[in-house]
């Protein structure tokens, strides 16, 4: 596989270029594949001080202007995709269908809908209202730009999961700066130059370099921060931003649950479990995390996802077709699925397949399956963000649905059952942000929809209305075109005008309406 062509990208233009630097590593063969410039405090100030100049222009522009450079990056993501899909796998270590879906695809898509939406999402509204001190009057909600947002993400999807929330950002007419993990911060460099061969002007998007602390500078300095990551983090960026009560949107960690009901279609259910448990090597914020399947069909359940897991090719990626389940992108993390599995075998469950690394070159841990799983271990607790399906048994629907909101979680979740009537109740009991009914994840591909988490997994969404109004100050004007020359609640206060206005509250709000009488 050829490498990566960001060795010698030229990164100086954003500020970067003396001082520290930092190593990019390939997971999945363990070689450092490029140095990037470590940036402080000062260079971030720099960077987000040229994104406020390019903001001003960018934001008086059109939305069909700005439109239009989305799509040629639409195009150039397609034209340039396997250039794309091979800088992800090489800083990332996963297969070339998970670059392709996510990275690319799911990024073009969301390219066009941003283009084609955000226009009637912050359109004006007009708002006609209750209040008879208001009477008359024109008044209208508008969204504007908040000027630079600060875009923070993960290692996982180094696209989808950073430069995807910068589209509806510059879509509002923000400038961005990005922060991607130091880990995979190739693809935002490729991305930038994308975006400068589809036109948009200079210092509308800046990618910063650097490790934990560049992140935390940006918090400081931006307008807004987009942050896509571990809990841990988001609640320390929450605690900064608050010092200047910059605006956060939070899309954190999760433990997401499955349920299987005795009347499942258990090999679809079985096949999802399979495919969502492992795809990009098990690291998804909303990977199937935990599995509780009803007794009647545990057995068959069990069986089938041995066998289809056993099936799975590891190794290091190379083309179309070659391998399912990639690298651990974040050493670390390997700590922590051993840890897990560790823990939750001396508290008695067993591993059905895998449970160990994987043997080297690069960074590999075995798909693995445990069975005898319960609540007091950390495998059924804490985010494991690897290629792991623990199964629990379950007496019953209600003990499911017990143990699936037994969490500090809350992204997505999935119930499955042939009965989608009783599917939907359930999922409306889940405790998550997001529930599906015989399907996992695919409903973040409906960008219409708002996609985020509750409790622990975050503040805040991204997609739908709200997804791109988050990214605009909101602003409320009224207009009065024709008014007497004084109201009657203004000086002088009179007996008259103050039992006028007393006789007045006492009719409007004196009385219960007929229909509540007598009611809760
Ligand atoms: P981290 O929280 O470790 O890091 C996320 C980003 O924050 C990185 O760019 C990191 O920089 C940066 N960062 C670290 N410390 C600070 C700080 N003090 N101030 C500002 N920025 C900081 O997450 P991971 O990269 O490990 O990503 C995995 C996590 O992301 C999982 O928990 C996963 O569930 C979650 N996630 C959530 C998603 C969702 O939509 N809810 C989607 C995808 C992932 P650096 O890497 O340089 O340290």
């Amino acid at each position: 596989m050829a490498t990566v062509e960001q060795k010698t990208v030229d990164t100086s233009r954003n500020g970067g270029g003396d001082g520290r630097t930092f190593a990019v590593e390939n997971p999945a063969t363990g070689e450092t594949i490029s140095h990037l410039p470590d940036m402080d405090a000062d260079q971030v100030r720099e960077l987000v001080a040229r994104a406020r100049v390019a903001q001003k222009d960018w934001a008086a522009r059109s939305f069909d202007d700005r439109a239009a450079v989305m799509y040629r990056m639409r195009k150039w993501m397609i034209d340039n995709r396997d250039r794309v899909a091979r800088t992800v796998m090489e800083e990332n270590g996963k297969t070339r269908e998970d670059a392709l879906l996510a990275d690319v695809f799911i990024t073009a898509d969301a390219l066009g809908f941003w283009a084609k939406k955000a226009a009637h999402y912050l359109a004006d509204e007009r708002v006609r209202s209750h209040s008879m001190f208001t009477l008359g009057r024109k008044l209208v909600v508008r969204y504007r730009p908040r000027g630079v947002v600060g875009v923070i993400g993960p290692w996982n999807y180094p696209i989808a999961n950073c430069f995807g929330d910068a589209i509806p950002a510059l879509m509002a007419g923000n400038a961005v700066v990005m922060k991607p993990s130091e880990v995979t911060p190739l693809s935002s460099l490729l991305v930038e130059e994308g975006l400068r061969e589809a036109g948009l002007p200079g210092g509308v998007l800046l990618v910063a370099t650097g490790t934990g602390e560049t992140g935390a500078a940006l918090v400081d300095e931006a307008d807004m921060i987009m942050f896509t990551g571990s809990t841990r983090t988001g609640k320390k960026i929450m605690a900064r931003a608050a010092e200047t009560l910059t605006p956060v949107s939070l899309e954190l960690g999760g433990k997401d649950p499955m349920i299987v009901l005795r009347d499942a279609d258990v090999e679809r259910a079985a096949n999802t479990a399979v495919y969502w448990g492992m795809a990009n090597g098990g690291q998804i914020c909303q990977s199937i995390e935990r599995v509780y399947v009803e007794e009647p069909v545990y057995d068959e359940f069990v069986s089938k996802v041995i066998e289809k897991t056993r099936a799975l090719r590891q190794g290091r990626p190379e083309g179309a077709g070659s391998v399912e389940v990639g690298a651990v992108t974040f050493a670390p993390q390997v700590e922590i699925i051993e840890r897990h599995i560790r823990d939750a075998v001396e508290k008695g469950a067993r591993v059905e397949l895998g449970g160990k690394p994987a043997d080297g070159p690069g960074r590999f841990f075995q798909p693995t399956v445990l069975t005898g799983v319960d609540h007091s271990m950390e495998i059924m607790t804490e985010e494991t963000f690897g290629p792991t399906l623990p199964i629990m048994k379950v007496r019953d629907e209600d003990e499911a649905v017990h143990y699936a909101n037994d969490t500090r979680y809350g992204l997505n979740s999935s119930v499955f059952t042939r009965d989608v009537e009783k599917g939907e109740r359930i999922a409306r009991e889940l405790s998550a942000g997001n529930a599906c009914v015989n399907d996992a994840l695919v409903n973040y591909g409906a960008t219409e929809l708002p996609f985020g988490g509750t409790h622990e997994s975050g503040i805040g969404v991204r997609h739908g209305a709200q997804g791109i109004q988050k990214y605009c100050e909101v602003q409320s004007v009224l207009v009065t075109r024709f008014a007497p020359k004084s109201d009657i609640y203004m000086y002088p206060y009179t007996p008259t005008k103050s039992r006028i206005v007393e006789r007045l509250s006492v009719l409007l709000y004196g009385r219960v309406p007929r229909r509540f009488r007598g009611r809760g």
